[in-house]
């Protein structure tokens, strides 16, 4: 927990700090001017616009916009010059044209409808997107955007990419810089998820990608204690804006992004693809994951994302070794012809093993399926998709589903062009989500239905940002229900403790048994789980031998930060504690001699605490005496 004295000291330094912080990035500053420079009356032609849109959005409760609904209106009636209106400027927005714009809201009324929702922080853990710097990609994926400006995969015009080239990448100063921005938008920053996004993870050299998680949680560490290195900042650092970007993927038919990107890099860094400071060793990887263990900002969750064919089991211990907790990996189909079709270069026997691996190791899994792919019709997909959970070799804890939308810059234009792709209709695809998604066992969270990106960026495809919410209404109008997590959680909504009902889960997989625990409300809220693995052979990391595997525990809580729990908040209610001893109990049962945990960094403490000692690279607790 971050001492009172700590948290003021971090609060002067992100005083200025807007809902987009500054960066502090030499001579390329694009973060908002401060809200008293505004002039609503300058930009009124756009702006009223989007008061009038906001106020009509149906809503018979008096409560906060849905980011869904929020940000495409936002994206639609965009600031002139660049960028969005923020939440601020909204309100002085309002205020300043009240007088003669006739609202039908009064101010406050208005306010509690932009009013930021504390969505992020639901579950009582910030996540932190950062990208790594662009750099090739192993990848040939005909629909993966070129944007050269970006790591592969991502698209300029994203908010979180912006946010990371406007840092030029600096993991550092995307680190701070986004802590500061939720802590002045009163966001708890004590416990985070680092999420780290960027192309192919393993294909970055080693050296990289302990700098880059060391500089990660130095940041975290020292925006814990107020302490502020932003200005060690390498202004050698490229600056992708000035890449040449004109990219076009019918005219190119090759993905021209390796060697567009590697040229830029070694044009700007003296031949070289990395920048000399840009790496680390595992040693002073060692001694900022300590620091960062009882920080007050801690790391609780690492995040990287990689393809099939590059988990190896080397690469698994890297991982591990890292920090990393969770890994994405890019499914994307489960038929074979679909993946040869879209040249993503591995078939399903490398997914299999990815999966194999990753579990016994004890991470999540978080895969990524896309409907839609070049080769699949909308029968095909609704064949593919139920695979994902009826095959044990797959069952991942995480999905994201993504439509595949065709992007300027992506190989299928050519495809497109010549007849052989077409988007699905809005028709077909909502069967394809529809169908999907109740088959979702209560197991996994399905974390994403649409991939957020501008419609300015998608030449055809799903446009529609809340399609989740037309898929949800289009199941709920078949009379069916979800039982996938996130329609589950618990949220912000009170209940009662002793009302809370034990729910165990067991399914098996390829390299064992799995146990989903959870308690849920008597109406089937989710207040929190743990997935225990109970493998039927040795790991081949030699420290977890055949012990069973603790590979997550959640509980959830509002937003709460460390220590400060209100009444009706799931955390900080020993519902960790009972969630363990129930796993130690299933384990010690079933014959297994010892429990481990895949613990991140800033959960160390916390397990040492439920009587886990600390391994080298995982936590372990005796079962027996
Ligand atoms: S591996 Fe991922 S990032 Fe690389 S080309 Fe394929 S989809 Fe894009």
């Amino acid at each position: 927990m971050r001492a009172e004295g700590e948290r003021r000291m971090a609060k002067t330094a992100t005083d200025e700090a807007t809902e987009e912080a500054a960066p502090r990035v030499p001579g390329r500053f694009r973060g908002r001017a401060p809200d008293r420079d505004f002039d609503p009356a300058a930009v009124r032609e756009a702006l009223l616009p989007l008061l009038r849109a906001i106020e009509a959005v149906p809503d018979d409760v008096n409560e906060p916009l849905e980011t869904e609904t929020m940000e495409p209106l936002l994206r639609r009636h965009p600031r002139p010059g660049g960028g969005f209106f923020s939440r601020s400027q909204l309100i002085a927005g309002f205020r300043a044209f009240a007088e003669d714009a006739g609202f039908r809201f009064d101010e406050a009324r208005f306010r509690r409808r932009v009013q930021r929702r504390p969505v992020r922080t639901r579950s009582g853990v910030t996540p932190l997107t950062v990208l790594t710097k662009p750099f090739p990609c192993p990848g040939k994926c005909i629909f993966c955007p070129n944007d050269v400006r970006m790591p592969k995969s991502y698209l300029s015009d994203e908010p979180g990419a912006q946010r990371a080239a406007n840092n030029r990448f600096d993991p550092y100063l995307q680190t701070w810089n986004r802590l500061a921005a939720f802590d002045a938008t009163g966001h708890p920053v004590d416990k985070v998820e680092l999420i780290v996004l960027g192309g192919t993870w393993s294909f970055y050299p080693e050296a990289y990608q302990v700098w880059f998680v060391k500089r990660c949680l130095e940041a975290m560490t020292d925006f814990g204690v107020g302490h502020d290195e932003r200005d060690a900042f390498d202004p050698g650092t490229p600056d992708f804006e000035e890449i040449d970007a004109d990219v076009r993927g019918d005219r190119f038919g090759r993905n021209p992004y390796n060697a567009r990107v590697t040229a830029f890099l070694k044009e700007r860094q003296e031949g070289e693809l990395l920048l000399g400071h840009e790496a680390a060793d595992w040693a002073a990887l060692d001694v900022a994951q300590r620091a960062n263990e009882t920080a007050g900002a801690r790391c609780v969750g690492l995040v990287l994302e990689t393809r099939p064919d590059h988990v190896d089991e080397e690469e698994v211990v890297r991982l591990r070794r890292l920090g990393a907790t969770k890994v994405q990996l890019g499914v994307q189909s489960l038929d074979e012809a679909v993946l040869a079709a879209n040249r993503r270069g591995h078939g399903l026997e490398e997914t299999r093993r990815a999966f194999d691996r990753l579990r016994r190791a004890g991470f999540k899994l978080h895969v990524h399926w896309m409907a839609n792919l070049l080769g699949a019709t909308p029968e095909s997909d609704r064949a593919d998709f139920p695979k994902l959970f009826e095959d044990p070799a797959y069952r991942p804890d995480e999905l994201k589903l993504y439509p595949c939308s065709l992007i300027e810059t992506a190989e299928l234009m050519g495809p497109w062009k010549r007849g052989e792709w077409r988007p699905y209709e809005d028709e077909e695809l909502l069967e394809v989500v529809a169908d999907a998604m109740p088959r979702v066992p209560r197991y996994c969270r399905v974390t994403r239905v649409i991939r957020d990106i501008s419609s300015d960026d998608i030449v055809v495809g799903n446009k529609r940002t809340n399609f989740r919410q037309i898929a949800e209404d289009e199941i709920a109008r078949r009379g069916q229900h979800l039982v996938e997590i996130r329609a589950r959680e618990i949220r912000g909504a009170a209940f009662e403790n002793a009302s809370l009902e034990a729910k165990d889960t067991g399914y098996e997989t390829a390299t064992g048994r799995e146990v989903f625990l959870e308690f849920v409300t008597p109406e089937d809220r989710i207040v929190g789980f743990l997935r225990l693995s109970l493998p039927k052979e040795a790991s081949f990391v030699e420290e977890l031998g055949q012990n069973a595997l603790v590979r997550e525990l959640h509980v959830y809580g509002g937003s709460v930060r460390l220590g400060h729990a209100p009444d009706g908040a799931a955390q900080h209610r020993g519902l960790g504690a009972r969630l363990l001893d129930r796993a130690a109990d299933l384990a010690r049962d079933a014959g297994y001699e010892a429990l481990s945990v895949i613990s991140a960094i800033g959960t160390r403490d916390y397990y040492r605490k439920q009587g886990f000692a600390d391994g080298a690279l995982y936590q372990h607790r005796p079962l027996r005496d």
